[in-house]
């Protein structure tokens, strides 16, 4: 009997289309972009942690998909039979896989690589949106099982733990929480590695590392959110900030063909990210949350090729090149640097701040300057106080009136 991996009855509901079954002429059509190999019994294709070399369109056998789910055991997530294939959104962009795939049983199989999945996706356009609905459930389903991806062990309530899980979240990244009050596991982890209390949250990255207390830019570098850093290639087009007008730019460049790298110091979304509910943008009649509103985004730029550096924080513009036609240099923090041919500047707006001492020293620790579902979590039960009367302050507290004391 197969245990089914996802909790929500939305996803439950949706399995179809999480996992379709091409037909034989589907299949045809999709040939030209791969390139069949054949696979010996227990041969693993792919594995959690490692860079996935693209999508497997499963011609003949069973490819068993497994997550992990952070205690050491393995999740049966689909066993794919001819027809099926492999993959979530991040073999969009050559990311590590989140999931492990091994063969059961002889195997064979079309690799798709990322670039030729991508010209899939645009070739095909019918199969194309079959395959990439499939690749965004997929996603959603490794967040909501929290498979793939770190695992975060410390208090839940702990300001720390807020901001990494805030990163992790509007990265559309899947994780775990452990609480070593009440996970055995996670005592005895913690007892292993001995962290002092300024260590604490420790993150259990999939390659094995252990950090302890991790700056955003040191969990993203272990997770390969970073792995898109070529300080070599000259873009035609980077783009600094991924908010709406940083995606639409990076959608628009890269639709018609220029390569685009897209920079965002903290996540895709922006401001747009954190907000509940979005209902005045054109072409969405019911409304959309910002955070899915950006996940739409982030993924069509990809799909049209851009890459996407984040986080990333663009310090400095050198437009001072030596000749007209070499390209500009944007120097980012930590000693690197990218260079295109053009840099459009999308980095939005600035929160203005109200005058009180040691604001900055409480951000993140108490102050926030957006309600997301994980800073009512972190005030649940108790007395907030809202600045600002806008209608982000309004949605704010109509939202969070749901979840604290006052
Ligand atoms: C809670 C909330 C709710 C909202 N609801 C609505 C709504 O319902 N309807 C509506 O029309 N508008 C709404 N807004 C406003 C809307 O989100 C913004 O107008 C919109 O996001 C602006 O888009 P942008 O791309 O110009 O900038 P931003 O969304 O601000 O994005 C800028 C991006 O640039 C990045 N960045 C900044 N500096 C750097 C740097 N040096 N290097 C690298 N990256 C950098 C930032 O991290 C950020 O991701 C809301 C805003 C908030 C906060």
């Amino acid at each position: 009997m197969t245990v089914e991996p996802y909790r929500s009855p939305t996803l439950q509901a949706r399995r179809a289309q999480m996992f379709p079954v091409l037909a034989d002429e589907d299949i045809a059509r999709l040939r030209r972009f791969g390139a069949a190999r054949r696979y010996a019994d227990g041969e693993c294709l792919f594995e959690t942690g490692k860079t996935s070399p693209g999508m497997f369109v499963v011609l003949s056998g069973v490819l068993r998909i497994t997550g992990r789910d952070g205690h050491g055991h393995d999740l049966l997530i689909a066993e794919l039979s001819a027809g099926g294939f492999s993959g979530e959104i991040g073999q969009l962009s050559g990311r590590r896989a989140l999931a492990d795939g091994v063969a059961a049983g002889a195997v064979e199989a079309l690799l798709v690589v990322p670039e030729q999945l991508r010209a899939l996706l645009v070739a095909e356009a019918d199969l194309g949106e079959e395959i990439m609905r499939a690749l965004i459930l997929r996603r959603v389903g490794l967040i909501e099982m929290g498979a793939g991806g770190p695992v975060l062990i410390g208090a839940p309530s702990s300001p720390d733990m807020a901001r990494l899980r805030s990163f992790l979240t509007r990265n559309g990244i899947p994780h775990l929480v452990f609480d070593p009050a009440n996970d055995p596991d996670a005592h005895g982890f913690i007892e292993r590695y001995a962290p002092r209390p300024e260590d604490m949250p420790l993150v259990a990255c999939p390659d094995g590392s252990v950090l302890r207390n991790p700056a955003e830019n040191e969990l993203a570098r272990c997770i390969g959110m970073l792995d898109a850093a070529d300080a070599e290639r000259v873009h035609d087009v980077a783009v600094v900030g991924a908010g709406p007008a940083g995606l639409a730019t990076a959608v628009y460049a890269a639709s018609e063909g220029l390569s685009v790298l897209v920079i965002d110091a903290r996540a895709f979304g922006g401001q747009a990210g954190a907000s509940a509910r979005i209902e005045n943008y054109l072409g969405f009649p019911t409304g959309i949350s910002g955070q899915a509103l950006a996940g739409r985004a982030y993924t069509q730029a990809q799909k049209f090729g851009a890459r996407m550096l984040i986080p990333a924080e663009a310090v400095r513009l050198d437009c001072g090149r030596p000749e007209e036609r070499d390209p500009l240099a944007l120097e980012l923090a930590g000693a690197r640097s990218v260079r295109s041919r053009t840099v459009v500047v999308a980095t939005g707006a600035r929160y203005r701040r109200p005058d009180c001492a040691d604001l900055k020293a409480l951000e993140g620790r108490g102050v926030w300057y957006w309600a997301s579902p994980i800073e009512a979590k972190t005030c649940a039960g108790q007395e907030v106080a809202l600045v600002g009367g806008g209608n982000s302050a309004g949605q704010a507290a109509v939202f969070l009136a749901g979840h604290v004391a006052k």
